[in-house]
This record gives C-alpha cells, sequence and structure tokens, in this order.
C-alpha cells in the first residue's frame, strides 16, 4: 500500500499518523506546501498577542520528530501541482529547486485546507493588507506591530479569527476597528447573543461598524485609507480581512473529482470523494450538517482531525464513518467565551426547520462562592418532542463545560427533558447543585408543556400598546441602574399578589425581569388568576442588547420610547 497525503497540518498529520498505526508496512508519503507540518494555526492570533511568546511554541511536531516516530517520508516546501488519476500519480513540485518530479499512489488523503477569502476590493494587495492562515503571516503582522509607536488596526469581518485577532491586538496596544458587512458580530450566533460580544468590544473600546462593507483601500503615507459604503474613510496602520474561507478545491476539481455547491469536495460518510481511491477532509470538504441534514464547509480543526483518522482509517482497509458536523466552536473575546453547538435558530428559520427557543441567565457556579458570573444560554429545541438542535452561549465563566455538556447531548439526540435530568458534578466552586444546563432544560420543558407562555424579543414590535401592558418585576434598586422598558408598569415581584386588583382583565400582561426567572413565576401567578400573560424570555438582559435593532423596526409601538 501506497499512501500520500496531501496537506500536512490539522487533516494531514492526523491521517498520517492513523495510517501508519493500522499499517506498519505500508509506503507513506506526505507533501506539505509550507515549512512547518503540524503547527497550531489556532495559536496564531495568540502568538501575535504575546501569550505565545515563542515562535517554535506553534509547531506540535517538526517535519523530523513525526518522520521519526511515525516513520512517515514528509516531504515539505513540495506542492503537489496535478492528480493523474488514469495513472494513479500525482506531479509535485520541490519549490526550494523547482524540480517537478511524479509519485504513484494507491491512495491518496487530500488535506489542503481551505485559503482566506480575498473579496476583489480594488487595492487589496495593497502592503500591510494581510490575512491569517500560517505563521509567515503572523510573522508579517507582529513585524508590524514591532514597529514605533501605537499602531492602529481595521478589521475587516467579525468572524471568530477577527475577533480573537481584536482582542491580541488591543494586547499588543493596538487600537482596533472592525468593519462587518453583517449587523452583527460573529454571525453563526444569533443576533441577541452577538449583541452580549458587541457591547463588550464596546467596553473594551473597540469600535464596531455594522453593516458597512468595504469598497476600496489606498495607500497614504505609509498608513491604509479605507473607504466604505456606511461609515466614509477610516484609515489604519494595517488591515486584516478575515471574511472566511474558500476551500482549496483546484487539485479536486482539475482530476475531476465531485464538488459541491458550497465549494467542498464531495465525499461520502468514509471521507472518500467520487474516487474509490481518494478520500478527502478537512476544510476541503462539504460535510453534511448533523441538524439541517445540509450540505457545507465546516472550517474548525476538531473536525479536520476527526475525518484525517477516519478517512485513514478506510483507506487503510477499516470502516469508519462521519456521521456529520455540528459546528461546535468556542473563541475567547477579551473577557468573555462565545460557544455554540448545532444549528442556530436562523440558520433553522432558513432550512424551514420549525424550532423553539428559551434564555436562560444562571449563575456558573453556587452565587454565594466568590468568581460567580451570569452566563446567557440560549438552547434551541424541537416543538413536536423537545429535541435538542442548537445551543449558544456568552459568558465570562463556566460556558466551555456547559457548551460541551450540550454538544454531547445533541450528538446523544437528547431532549431537553433529558438535560433536566441530567446529573452533573456539583460542588459550590464548580457550578450549583441545577447545573445550567439543567436549568436551561427547565426552562425549555416549562414552554413544552405549556408551564409557561413566552414573547421573544423579537415580537416585542408586535405588542399592542391598547391591549398588551409590559410588567417590570425588578425590584426599585435595579430600575435606575438598569432602565427599564418603556411604557412598563412598574410591580416587583414581591408585590405581585397583593396588587392583583390593580391589573384589568381585558389586558394582556408580559411580565419581565432581569434574567427570566421572576417573570416565570409571575406568569404562573397570573394565569392562575385569571388573567392572560407571556413572560418575556430571556428578560431585561436580553432586551438590553437588542433594544436598538428593536426600536429600528418600528418598535414597541405605541409605547413612549426613553
Ligand atoms: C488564525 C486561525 C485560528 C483558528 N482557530 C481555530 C480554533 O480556535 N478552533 C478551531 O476549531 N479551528 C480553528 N481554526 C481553523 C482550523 O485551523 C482549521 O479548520 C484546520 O486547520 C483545518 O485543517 P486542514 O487539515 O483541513 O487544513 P490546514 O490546517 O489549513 O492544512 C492544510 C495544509 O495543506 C497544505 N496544502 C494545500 N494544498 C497543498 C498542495 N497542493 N500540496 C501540498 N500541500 C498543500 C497547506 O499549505 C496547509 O498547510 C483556526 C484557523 C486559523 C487560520
Amino acid at each position: 500500500m501506497k499512501l500520500l497525503i496531501i496537506g500536512g497540518v490539522a487533516g494531514g498529520a492526523t491521517a498520517a499518523a492513523r495510517a501508519r498505526r493500522l499499517d506498519e508496512h505500508a509506503h507513506i508519503v506526505l507533501f506539505e506546501r509550507g515549512e512547518y507540518i503540524s503547527f497550531a494555526n489556532c495559536g496564531l492570533p495568540y502568538y501575535v498577542g504575546g501569550i505565545i511568546p515563542k515562535r517554535s511554541d506553534l509547531l506540535v511536531t517538526t517535519p523530523g520528530a513525526l518522520a521519526e516516530r511515525y516513520n512517515v517520508d514528509i516531504r515539505i516546501f513540495s506542492e503537489v501541482t496535478r492528480i493523474d488519476r488514469a495513472r494513479k500519480e500525482v506531479e509535485v513540485k520541490n519549490l526550494r529547486t523547482g524540480e517537478v518530479y511524479r509519485e504513484s499512489y494507491d491512495r491518496i488523503i487530500l488535506a489542503p485546507g481551505a485559503e482566506p477569502l480575498k473579496p476583489p476590493i480594488p487595492g487589496i494587495d495593497l502592503p500591510r493588507i494581510f490575512s491569517l492562515r500560517n505563521i509567515p503571516d503572523s510573522d508579517r503582522i507582529a513585524a508590524v506591530l514591532a514597529g514605533q509607536g501605537r499602531k492602529s488596526a481595521l478589521i475587516v469581518g467579525a468572524g471568530f479569527i477577527s475577533l480573537e485577532m481584536t482582542e491580541n491586538l488591543v494586547r499588543k496596544g493596538c487600537s482596533v476597528t472592525i468593519v462587518e458587512m453583517l449587523d452583527q458580530v460573529m454571525g453563526n450566533l444569533d443576533y441577541e447573543m452577538a449583541a452580549v460580544i458587541e457591547e463588550h468590544l464596546a467596553e473594551k473600546g473597540v469600535v464596531c461598524k455594522l453593516g458597512c462593507t468595504v469598497t476600496a483601500f489606498r495607500e497614504k503615507e505609509g498608513r491604509i485609507l479605507v473607504s466604505t459604503d456606511a461609515a466614509g474613510e477610516l484609515e489604519a496602520d494595517m488591515v486584516l480581512v478575515t471574511v472566511g474561507v474558500r476551500p482549496e478545491n483546484r487539485l479536486a476539481g482539475e482530476a475531476g473529482l465531485e464538488i459541491g455547491p458550497s465549494g467542498g469536495i464531495r465525499v461520502d460518510d468514509t471521507m472518500r470523494t467520487s474516487d474509490p481511491d481518494i478520500f478527502a477532509v478537512g476544510d476541503a470538504v462539504e460535510v453534511k450538517d448533523a441538524v439541517t441534514g445540509s450540505y457545507g464547509i465546516v472550517a474548525l480543526a476538531g473536525p479536520a482531525s476527526k475525518q484525517g483518522r477516519i478517512a485513514a482509517d478506510n483507506a487503510m482497509g477499516r470502516t469508519s464513518v462521519y456521521r456529520g458536523g455540528l459546528g461546535t466552536f468556542i473563541a475567547k473575546v477579551f473577557d468573555l467565551s462565545a460557544a455554540a453547538t448545532g444549528a442556530s435558530e436562523k440558520r433553522l428559520r432558513a432550512h424551514g426547520i420549525p424550532c423553539l427557543v428559551s434564555y436562560t441567565h444562571p449563575w456558573s457556579h453556587a452565587s454565594y462562592y466568590p468568581g460567580a458570573e451570569n452566563m446567557a444560554i440560549k438552547l434551541i429545541f424541537s416543538p413536536q418532542d423537545g429535541r435538542v438542535l442548537g445551543a449558544q452561549i456568552v459568558g465570562m465563566d463556566g460556558v466551555d463545560k456547559r457548551i460541551d455538556v450540550l454538544a454531547c447531548a445533541l450528538k446523544a439526540g437528547m431532549t431537553v427533558y433529558d438535560l433536566e435530568e441530567l446529573e452533573l458534578a456539583y460542588a459550590p466552586p464548580y457550578s450549583s447543585a441545577k447545573d445550567p444546563v439543567n436549568i436551561a432544560g427547565y426552562a425549555a420543558a416549562n414552554i413544552l408543556k405549556g408551564d409557561v407562555e413566552q414573547i421573544v424579543w423579537s415580537e416585542l414590535a408586535d405588542l399592542d400598546p391598547e391591549k398588551d401592558v409590559l410588567i417590570d418585576l425588578r425590584n426599585p434598586p435595579e430600575l435606575p441602574r438598569e432602565g427599564t422598558i418603556p411604557g412598563s408598569l412598574h410591580i416587583p415581584l414581591p408585590e405581585l399578589r397583593s396588587r392583583l386588583p390593580e391589573l384589568d382583565r381585558d389586558k394582556r400582561y408580559v411580565p419581565f425581569c432581569a434574567a427570566g426567572l421572576r417573570s416565570y413565576i409571575a406568569h404562573r401567578v397570573l394565569v392562575q388568576h385569571g388573567f392572560r400573560s407571556r413572560s418575556l424570555a430571556g428578560g431585561f438582559r436580553t432586551f438590553k442588547g437588542v433594544k436598538g435593532r428593536i426600536e429600528k423596526t418600528g418598535a414597541l409601538r405605541g409605547h413612549d420610547t426613553e
């Protein structure tokens, strides 16, 4: 067996190691265009920011170490330029010497990754306009930062790489402006969850120009002038373009392998392409979304590594299956962690898949133990059977373990009722007797069981001022600090029962509190006394982030705006 692996980072290096463990006698050759294999591209932002101090720390392994441990023939600076399927050979260019040669194969695993998208904006090729994919890219950015004086950076795009770079550039003393075409950061989160991150970025002095498109770049006295459609002309010492990636599909396409509509190489669940002897993995392939069933690119290291292992199994004669991706991710944005798994609400709606949502803001661990922080959890679930379809969490502490529990729940096909029952580890420094995941389960199950009827933030604009009355249940000291929703009646929860006679049975009440717990209690009181009520999901915390958008969309008609 002669196995050729093309691309030597997450997917390729994993495939090489796995293939060797399965077959001690195979001839395994790994081609990598660049100088490094198995480097930590996920660590690049932290290297730029100085958190990872040494460049060498990014090298998870070296060609020499991998070759020694796994007896793999590793060829760096070697670009595979063509696959000749008829002769079962590839053409390789040695980028150091210019030599071109052919190498035969029995099987190939393609792991060429994806390249940063470079939109056709005039001036995009100017020096000091960067993208970030590999170590040399980060060296170029670090070189600008090393120059004299405080630097300014403009980042085009607001995905997770952009936000990680923002934090690290600020850490290096840079002022950062983000320009994003969408009206939110982190487009794979739902709007109201992204709003929490936007607020935090503003607190950290980062300027976000949302709903704004860059139209041209120009150079002026060593600086970059950036023309935009909605924010006029901006100026920066350097520009970083992080607007997504494009699968490296040229080799596969020219070899006649099937390419999917998203540009990713089409593979079956064994990671086999349309040629039975060629497998493909990682950012270069299109994979099935385990929730929606649609195909798309998932440019994340975990899936790339898992697929590399699966492709190696199948290439070496074992049967191993990839059962689709959940797109589980987490990113650090200054003091916040933002994470998601499964489908977002907007994605489900785009696919016509019905869903319900719940919002909770539990403590990361027992509130009485020092250091507890609230996190915002959005759970997305099926109205039919309560199956978990997606989850998003933004918070300062404990986000990582909750998203991982929810990712497991999704993978296992659990329902919100299962989340209620999960028995998770508890002691005050770590969690509460009811873990945030349990609480998310309770809130969602309450909706399905009809114990609470809720209204979500996007429905606030539809309230009828003649019929609907918002009740702010928070205690007086909470109000001046936080403000309230315009037009609401103020009845602190402890007074609700005694003040029921003030309420009008012809009205529909919308109780809300800070996070949604007190409004649930109030809802139970109201309906059991014969009033119509819908609790505001997520309470004032969720409302605060989306207030601007609600106001823009015609907002709380008839209710006074502040
Ligand atoms: C800055 C940054 C931060 C990231 N952070 C995270 C994170 O925190 N979490 C996460 O899950 N993911 C993260 N990712 C994404 C993750 O790194 C990728 O999803 C993952 O590396 C994809 O693995 P891959 O093997 O498909 O491709 P890559 O890792 O991109 O490797 C492909 C390799 O193939 C080589 N190659 C391509 N064509 C050829 C050819 N014809 N011949 C020879 N060699 C070729 C390329 O030079 C490249 O080195 C990050 C990515 C970047 C850029």
